[in-house]
């Protein structure tokens, strides 16, 4: 070998080097590839350097989303284009295009799912949870069962400041299944504290099949549901599902109320 060769066969070591040095490995591992490729279609420095830096920030994007995936525990793979609207008339196709625009996350608007069992709630608050994961923001699942007992095993090992923050951390939580049980224990307390502490900061999601005429009933204490309503429909979209339900009638005025204010909005 002469001695031009081995110093450029050294260069390229040390670059090879460099990008493992700086844990660019996708980069490194198609640094050859890539060299290549510049020598035979003659590509500048800049095609070349863009090429090979392209490779690490796709990598990177996709490591970030299998992380932001995992992190939100999403119960199912559902997507928002699974959702058949035609099989399910009750539901404001127009309100959730809307919804699936993620604007809602900008003013930290809360989106209510208010309906009987089965017919789709869990499933529209997946697909916006996802679609919110795709888009690069920090997204936890949970169910209201979930969150409560969560709090209450924290409360007991004096960490509950600390479980406070978890919930206030994400940037869409979603809680499902709100539901007519009473939470457990301190689990009414637990779940007010998580909405209020997010209130105006970041939005949440809340699936349940109690009314909101009913609400106070389901908490067993009229205050606390009436504090927790006020902060989660301040700025919401209520997306109720199943017409003919008498509960859901008594609220549907007030839901429209809202889904005008949040379409004025969002629009
Ligand atoms: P809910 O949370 O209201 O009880 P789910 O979201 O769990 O209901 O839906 C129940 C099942 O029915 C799920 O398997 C879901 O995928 C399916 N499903 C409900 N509504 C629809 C719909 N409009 N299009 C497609 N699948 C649906
Ligand atoms: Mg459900």
């Amino acid at each position: 070998m002469t001695k031009p060769q081995m110093s450029e066969a050294r260069r390229y070591q040390q670059l090879r080097a460099h990008l493992s040095y700086l844990k660019l490995d996708n980069a490194a591992e198609a640094l050859p590839r890539i060299l290549d490729e510049a020598r035979a279609e003659r590509l500048s420095m800049t095609a070349a350097l863009e090429r090979l830096l392209e490779i690490e920030v796709n990598a990177t994007e996709e490591r970030r989303l299998a992380s932001r995936l995992r992190f939100a525990c999403l119960p199912e793979p559902w997507t928002l284009a699974d959702f058949d609207f035609a099989a399910q008339p009750g539901v404001d196709e127009k309100l959730l295009r809307d919804l699936a625009t993620l604007r809602f996350l900008d003013d930290a608007s809360n989106v209510l799912f208010v309906g009987p069992p089965g017919v789709g709630k869990t499933m529209l608050a997946i697909g916006l949870a996802r679609s919110a994961v795709e888009a690069g923001h920090r997204v936890y699942f949970t169910t209201a069962a979930e969150l409560a007992a969560k709090c209450h095993k924290a409360a007991l090992e004096g960490r509950w400041n600390t479980c406070m923050r978890f919930f206030a951390g994400p940037r869409l939580l979603v809680i499902d299944e709100l539901g007519y049980l009473p939470l457990p224990g301190d689990g009414a307390a637990a779940l007010f504290q998580v909405i209020n502490q997010r209130y105006l900061k970041s939005s949440t999601i809340l699936t349940t099949n109690v009314g909101i005429a009913d609400w106070a009933g389901a908490f067993g204490d009229a205050t606390v549901a009436a504090a927790m309503l006020d902060r989660l429909l301040h700025r919401a979209a209520v997306v109720g599902i199943d017409g003919p339900s008498y509960r859901l009638r008594t609220h549907q005025a007030h839901a429209d109320t809202i889904r005008q204010g949040v379409n004025a909005h969002v629009s």
